[in-house]
């Protein structure tokens, strides 16, 4: 079903982001929020988010004002009335779901008296989020018939906040919305209201962040519990909801990836289908080769080769993009055949409309010159790669008599450093297991994370992974015996929960770089 027209002069949308993460926007958000020239959002609205669905638009941050109070919704809905009329393109875009807990009825009077017309985009609200990331269900047959969204702090002005004794009757589980700070006031009447002790409490913070927490309590240490292990808004304190045995290996695991931006996921998803919780720091990124000139020959020349051999999704992006540039589509590669170094290389062949024609047993490059060996006798290869890397198959298909042209179809950047939120999510979050996919990422990693290394489980994708970190002292607790995203989780898996961390012997082998950490 086609969703109704972007934009409409004079009117605001009010968009729900959903509880952080980019990919729990809907699609229409998405749209509403490409088609915008001024996005009014509030705090709970990741930059990250905005920086990848519209950079270019205006942005306003409403829900503080200079002295950290709340602003007033009234003030709100007379801005967005002002935008409006002025003849912008407006979204007003909420944390969660834009009608739960969102100040709307102050915001919408001003544009009811503007005669601005509102339209809504829902989102996903942060409990729906929470019990998606803890695994609780909020609704079961047997005992609990309903879901109640409730604040557990009351409006400015309202002198006690709601009786929650009355709640205490329903057969269903409670979401208590910016319950943290007032715990003791609406634990302490469910409890009065005879809810038992030993209610099941699970707290989320910051859902869906990189910096999640999740955590489990009951109704009669919730209060000592929050204070002990610190947890502060924003967060989601489900009551009463059933915490399910543990399905999934890596139930309440975090793993961290490490894949350049917007790569991550298909190891995220191994992760999700393992059971657990996927935060992605990148630690390279992407760029375009300091000069084009190399792969734009060699496309010209493309129905020249026998082979044209791809050695990552990132080369064949690269290469397809100056393809196109060229003016030129598949039929400038001739009979040429495809190579891809592995499954995902493959798919991103598939992706481009090309098929592909070997894919090695073993995913390396010495699987790659072994399968390619096989093929031609005194082959014409174009190697399509990355800046930097290995020269293992140009150096092997030479040695067996075929002709190499390489070009760089990318270069990948090791981050300088990283910034001091992700770090201080990290460093609140009990990572379990970081994952290393490349030599280069090893290499980052050691010195972009420090110390941290000591207590984080080390999983590589490859052999050669595994060296470039043992060149640094350290050792990795699982290694992947297929270099795939769900190679790379089934290593995880098999090494169990009891997993060993770094001994304290090989972090100070390894003399780890210091961070600023506290
Ligand atoms: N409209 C929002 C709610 C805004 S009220 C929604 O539908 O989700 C702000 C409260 O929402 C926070 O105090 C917290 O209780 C909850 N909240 C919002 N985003 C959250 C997140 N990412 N993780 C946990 N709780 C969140």
């Amino acid at each position: 079903m086609p969703s109704p027209p972007s934009s409409l002069p004079g009117r605001v949308a009010f968009v729900g982001a959903g509880p952080g993460a980019a990919d729990l926007l809907t699609l229409r958000a998405i749209d509403r929020l490409r088609a915008a020239d001024v996005i009014v959002h509030d705090s709970l609205v990741p930059d990250r988010v905005l920086d990848e669905v519209n950079p270019a638009a205006e942005r306003i941050q409403v829900d503080r004002d200079q002295d950290q109070r709340p602003s007033p919704g009234t003030a709100t809905g007379r801005l967005l009335a002002r935008l409006v009329l002025e003849g912008r393109t407006v979204v007003r875009l909420k944390g969660g779901d834009p009608t739960v807990f969102a100040r709307l009825t102050e915001e919408l009077e001003p544009l009811r008296q503007a005669g601005v017309a509102v339209e809504f985009v829902p989102g996903i609200t942060a409990a729906l989020a929470a019990a998606a990331a803890a695994a609780v269900p909020l609704t079961s047959r047997d005992s609990a018939s309903s879901v109640t969204l409730v604040t557990g702090r009351e409006a400015d002005g309202k002198a006690d906040g709601i009786d929650f004794r009355p709640l205490a009757d329903l057969p269903g589980t409670l979401a208590v919305y910016m319950g943290v700070e007032q715990v003791a006031r609406w634990s302490g009447e469910l409890l009065a209201a005879g809810l038992p002790a030993d209610t099941p409490v699970t707290i989320v913070s910051r859902c869906s962040w990189p910096d999640q927490r999740i955590g489990g309590s009951t109704l009669g240490d919730c209060v000592r519990d929050f204070e002990a292990h610190g947890w502060r808004s924003p967060a989601i304190v489900l009551v009463g909801a059933k915490v399910p045995p543990a399905f999934g290996p890596l139930q309440g695991q975090f793993v961290l990836a490490t894949r350049p931006t917007g790569q991550e996921g298909e190891l995220a998803a191994a992760i999700r289908a393992a059971g657990g919780e996927c935060i992605n720091v990148p630690l390279v990124r992407i760029a375009d080769p300091p000069s084009w000139r190399p792969l734009d020959e060699a496309i010209s020349r493309a129905d020249t080769y026998d082979w044209i051999v791809f050695a990552s999704g990132n080369g064949v992006r690269g290469f397809m993009r100056r393809l196109a540039g060229l003016g030129l589509d598949g039929r400038a590669l001739g009979t040429a055949r495809l190579a891809a170094i592995g499954p995902a290389t493959r798919r991103q062949l598939e992706a481009s409309g090309y098929r592909c024609d070997l894919v090695p047993q073993t995913f390396s490059s010495e699987g790659l010159v072994a399968a390619l060996a096989a093929q031609t006798s005194r082959g014409r290869y174009l190697l399509v790669r990355a800046d930097r890397g290995r020269d293992v198959v140009r150096r092997e298909l030479e040695t067996h008599g075929h002709h190499v042209d390489e070009a760089v179809a990318y270069e990948s950047l090791s981050l300088e450093s990283l910034d001091s939120d992700t770090l201080a999510g990290l460093d609140a979050t009990s990572v379990a297991w970081l994952t290393l996919t490349s030599p280069s990422v090893a290499d980052a990693a050691v010195r972009l994370f420090g110390p941290r290394l000591r207590s984080w489980k080390i999983a590589t994708i490859s052999p050669l992974t595994s060296a470039a970190l043992a060149r640094h002292g350290l050792q990795p607790a699982a290694e992947a015996v297929e270099a795939t995203a769900t190679g790379l989780v089934d290593a995880i898996v098999r090494h169990g929960p009891a997993g060993v961390r770094l001994s304290e012997e090989s972090a100070e082998a390894a003399n780890l770089p210091p961070t600023s950490r506290g």
